[in-house]
């Protein structure tokens, strides 16, 4: 199966309900959800709204939810790529990806363009370990060529994601490009709460399960972590064929996902 092969975009059916806590970065992306709801309204006044978005944060903390719940509350078409999709691929292909990308998005305009991991592709250059160079390079300049290439009525919105915005090439940062950041927190103990709460609601839980204390007893998890949390404790009393997921199966999953996170060197204060 060829990477490189263009998917259809996918109907998103993630909306801002299923992203819990991060209210502040909801509020930033209302703005952009409007503009793609209506575009013509903003460029009839003159209003430019920023093209490019950086969306940064730590793994796990919901960038991706995010991105595809701006596509399905604005019900728009969502084209995404992860960076480390091009890590093999030949001189040139994903450059054509890239372009092919692009070509697609504006023609079902207005539409998002997802890239995860563009620090794969968008790492300055030189502060490579070496091999595959070219490779990157190239798809990068096509990258920053497509960013430049809009006309004004192409309502694209590029939302790239990254945890490591240290060493993206500064070219990806100038005006115009991504120029916009969104920072996407690490929840805490009221946020995880609801992540809880949210992936709790197909799992039948019995009454000894207090998810607030599971929150409070999570410091340092991300959303990632406390949905691999839950999934842990339900296989738990599936093995045991029970229906129900007790606090003690949550108790088990805990231990167990954080003695995964302790080998990855999280802090957990
Ligand atoms: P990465 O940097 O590893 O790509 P990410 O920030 O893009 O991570 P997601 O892939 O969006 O993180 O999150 C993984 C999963 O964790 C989501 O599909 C969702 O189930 C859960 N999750 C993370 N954050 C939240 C949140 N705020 N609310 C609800 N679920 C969440």
């Amino acid at each position: 199966k060829s990477k490189a092969k263009l998917q259809e975009p996918e109907k998103q059916d993630t909306s801002f309900d299923d992203v819990a806590g991060l209210d502040n970065t909801k509020k930033e992306l209302e703005e952009v959800i409007e503009f793609l709801k209506d575009p013509t309204r903003f460029e009839e006044i003159g209003a430019k709204l920023p093209k490019g978005l950086l969306m940064v944060g730590p793994p796990g903390t919901g960038k991706t939810l995010l991105a595809r719940a701006v596509a399905g509350e604005a019900e728009v078409p969502f084209y995404s790529i992860s960076g480390s999709d091009f890590m093999e691929m030949f001189v040139g292909v994903g450059a054509k990806r890239i372009r092919d990308m692009f070509n697609k998005a504006k023609e079902k305009s207005p539409s998002i363009i997802f890239i995860d991991e563009i620090d794969s592709i968008g790492r300055s250059r030189g502060a490579g370990l070496g091999g595959g160079h070219d490779e990157r390079e190239q798809t990068l300049n096509q990258l920053l060529s497509e960013l430049d290439g809009f006309e004004p009525n192409e309502s694209v919105v590029v939302i790239a994601a990254t945890n490591r915005p240290d060493i993206l090439d500064k070219a990806l940062l100038r005006p115009g490009r991504f120029d916009r950041r969104i920072t996407v927190d690490m929840p805490n103990q009221q946020a995880r709460e609801k992540i809880l709460e949210i992936h709790a609601k197909n799992k039948p839980m019995a009454d000894d399960v207090d998810l607030g204390r599971v929150a409070k007893s999570t410091p340092g998890f991300s959303g990632a972590d406390l949905e691999n949390l839950l999934n842990e404790a339900s296989l738990y009393a599936g093995r045991d064929k029970r229906k129900q997921v007790t606090m003690s199966d949550i108790d088990k999953a805990r231990d167990k996902v954080m003695m995964g996170l302790e080998r990855e060197g999280v802090q957990i204060d």
